[in-house]
């Protein structure tokens, strides 16, 4: 049995910054709103699986912690990250663009890339710890996360819990 929350509809979404470096167009800084989606997979401990309420909570908190930022991949070995007098330098090392930005309006993520694939292990791992930080949950026995990048394109990932 599983429950589910659509990050559309359940206004789960975000909306950030981001650049691939070295690609023809996503290299270039643009914007998207993306939806994060999430299955939690188990049998029902009393009457739920896990209360709605509660996950949902776990993922708009991962959801506001990106929102209305610059998104920056901290392990992406294209960029060299600079830090002096409250802004980062990114510097596309292959293409020799640096972007100057205000250490405010950034986010570094511990991950290789911004791509949807890269952001939705992220999320894997932020609301997995969410969910085991709420107290044991022996009933949760799986967990499936999908980021959509814009409407009608996505990456999903899961885990056993
Ligand atoms: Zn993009």
């Amino acid at each position: 049995m599983f429950i589910e929350l659509d990050g559309w509809m359940a206004k789960l979404r975000f909306s950030a910054s981001h650049l691939i470096p070295d690609h023809p167009k996503c290299g270039r800084l643009h914007g998207h709103t993306y939806a994060v989606s999430v299955r939690v997979e188990g049998t029902q401990a009393g009457e739920f699986i896990i209360d709605f309420i509660e996950l949902k909570d776990i993922v708009k908190d991962v959801c506001n912690r990106l929102d209305h930022r610059v998104l920056v991949a901290e392990n992406d070995p294209r960029l060299k990250i600079t830090e002096e007098q409250g802004h980062y330098t990114m510097e596309i090392l292959k293409s020799c663009k640096h972007y100057v930005l205000p250490r405010d309006d950034v986010l570094l993520l511990p991950i290789n890339s911004v791509s949807a694939e890269d952001l939705c292990k992220y999320f894997l791992n932020e609301i997995s710890v969410g969910i085991r930080g709420n107290g044991p949950a022996n009933n949760i026995t799986g967990l499936h996360v999908r980021v959509d990048e814009g409407i009608g394109q996505g990456a999903g990932c899961n885990m056993d819990l």
